[in-house]
């Protein structure tokens, strides 16, 4: 999911080979958020490859992954391992099983991300664990901030990054109110930087060829942003939207309700660090201000 629209009008091939090991479908799941749709992944080398991310579950994905499975030059499924519980990504998963049998599904375990899902059977995939497969091996890495289950893996014969929701092909990734959490999205964002990926295969929008590159621009982005909004602050208190008016002037205001959860997600990092505070329980009407440096 990603902050709209820049993602929109994006067109990318229904399947395309990324590298001798990636093979990706395209979920048919076109949107606001999701750009020309969820990078569906088949990886590996062998007669049967892992699915990462199986998309939203649209009747036309089926004969997309057919074909990509076709281009992959193998013969069926071996297994789906998630990135997160987003329905986008988890959406598509009973479907493919119902086409090639019900192959075991692998996540980072959330029972409160994962509530409604239980008939799929997920399996755990911890931090740190790999899964393997004919000529491919995964390491789950969790990057919570996005989503609390979040995880991103690497793909240790290439060092290139399947980074899911936290790193995307075009735009910057949409923390969420309530379910995000923006300091533990940085944590993360330098968490996938100290694995110096050579190259990254996004969950939406085109493959990412500096993986490294892309990941301080994201970091430089976010620290750039906090540091406009404190800047605000300290010219006087104000709420959310006040602060999204003069940052997002050159923006259409019809993405300034989006605009405002991004600044508010930055004002709650600045709060838990001590560095505003806030006169109200709601971040998105409270009136925010900064604290006196001591
Ligand atoms: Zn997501």
């Amino acid at each position: 999911m990603a902050d709209a629209p820049v993602l929109l009008g994006m067109e990318l091939p229904d399947t395309d080979v990324w590298s001798e090991r990636v093979t990706v479908a395209l979920g048919q799941n076109p949107g606001a958020f999701t750009g020309p749709g969820t990078n569906t992944y088949l990886i590996g080398r062998g007669v049967k490859r892992l699915l990462l991310d199986p998309g939203e579950g649209r009747a036309a994905y089926l004969p997309v992954l057919e074909a990509a499975l076709e281009r992959a030059e193998c013969e069926g499924i071996e297994a789906i391992v998630l990135t997160h519980a987003h329905p986008d990504h988890i959406g598509g998963v009973r479907s493919v099983r119902e086409r090639f049998g019900r192959v075991p599904v692998f996540k980072f375990l959330h029972a409160e991300c994962d509530a409604g899902y239980e008939d799929l059977d997920l399996q755990p995939l911890a931090d740190g664990e790999r899964i393997e497969t004919t000529g491919a091996t995964l390491r789950g890495l969790h990057t919570p901030g996005h989503a609390r289950d979040h995880l991103c893996f690497v793909l240790e014969e290439e060092r290139a990054l399947f980074s899911g929701d936290n790193v995307l092909g075009v735009g910057t990734t949409v923390i969420p109110l309530g379910s995000g959490d923006l300091g533990a999205y940085m944590a993360s964002l330098e968490r996938l930087l100290a694995e110096a990926p050579r190259c990254i295969y996004p969950a939406h929008g085109p493959k990412i060829e500096d993986g490294v590159g892309k990941l301080r621009e994201y970091i430089a982005h976010r620290n750039q942003r906090e540091a406009q909004v404190r800047a605000e602050l300290e010219r006087g208190p104000r709420d959310a939207m006040g602060i999204v008016r003069v940052l997002y002037e050159a923006y259409p205001a019809t993405l300034h309700p989006v605009a405002a959860q991004s600044v508010c997600q930055h004002l709650l990092k600045l709060e838990r660090e001590g560095r505003v505070r806030c006169d109200g329980k709601d971040p998105l009407e409270a009136t925010w201000r900064a604290t006196t440096e001591a």
